[in-house]
């Protein structure tokens, strides 16, 4: 799922190629992923593209003066920026991956995308963001807190500090990739109780998070938008590498299942050399 920098890194490649253009056409082709019906999707062609940016990880393109179309790419789902269509046809409903095409006055133009079958790629118009309850609901951005807003912020969540470094609503932004990063950074426990953390704890990790999103944005600000996700890939130290050496300790990195997905850790760094126990399996078996 993109995160943080990765919706960074579209924005600024948004604002560098496509502000200034005008809409030709806003073709909708998966009327699910379209969450909105008023205003309609032809009341955007005429009008500018006049900035682009991010709500955590809602995704803002701010058209003419007054109008937002926000995404959420949810899991599988991608902005593939294209200098020029193969055909001038418009995109017929239900074509295969594209949920919505926007064509700009100069032929380029961008494709909202979404593999797999399970479709959860949310595009939304709207006149104020806020109009968005995803974005509603988010709290400030993990990279616009300071040191005591962000103690602040993962204090006000009883848990376990995994599920609130990744709660929207306390911090936006960071996911379940990143996350595991910032924790194998601050060598802290996935599983750790926000409560029980003391205040160097907090700072620890609050020194995590800026290190692993700033160099993540940094990383991918400025490549090309279809290079961005094999570039979030390389630059992992523990997340999707199971079964790999740490690159700080070279014990082997482990994976354990969080919610409805997997973590990965490593046991050296993070958890005093012990294995984390997978609670669902544990579950089954009892
Ligand atoms: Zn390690």
């Amino acid at each position: 799922m993109p995160e943080l920098p990765e919706v960074e890194a579209l924005a600024a490649y948004l604002r560098e190629r496509a502000v200034g253009r005008t809409v030709e056409r806003f073709e909708v082709s998966s009327f699910s992923a379209l969450k909105t019906y008023d205003p309609a999707p032809s009341a955007v062609a005429g009008l500018p593209i006049t900035d682009a940016g991010r709500h955590g990880k809602f995704l803002d393109v701010s058209l003419g003066p007054d109008l937002h179309l926000i995404v959420h790419l949810a899991r599988a789902g991608w902005l593939h920026y294209r200098d020029a269509f193969k055909s001038p046809a418009p995109l017929k409903p239900g074509s295969g991956p594209i949920a919505v095409r926007v064509r700009l006055d100069d032929g380029s133009g961008f494709d909202l995308t979404e593999a797999g079958t399970q479709k959860s790629l949310a595009a939304y118009l709207v006149r104020d963001p806020a109009q968005v309850p995803g974005v509603a609901r988010l709290g400030p951005d993990a990279l616009a807190v300071g040191r005591d807003e962000f103690a602040e912020r993962i204090r006000s969540r009883k848990g376990q500090i995994k599920g609130v470094l990744t709660d929207q609503e306390v911090l936006a932004g960071i996911g379940n990739a990143y996350s595991d990063e910032i924790l194998h950074v601050a060598k802290m426990s996935p599983f750790a109780l926000t409560s029980k953390m003391t205040e160097d704890q907090i700072t620890i990790l609050y020194e995590a998070t800026r290190q692993v999103e700033t160099d993540a944005v940094a990383r991918s600000v400025g490549q090309k938008a279809a290079e961005l996700k094999g570039e979030k890939r390389a630059g992992m130290r523990v997340h999707a590498r199971t079964g790999l050496p740490c690159p700080v300790c070279g014990d082997t990195v482990r994976e354990v299942s969080f919610a409805d997905k997997s973590l990965q850790y490593c046991p050296t760094c993070q958890t005093g050399g012990k294995p984390l126990a997978d609670r669902r399996l544990s579950k089954l078996i009892r």
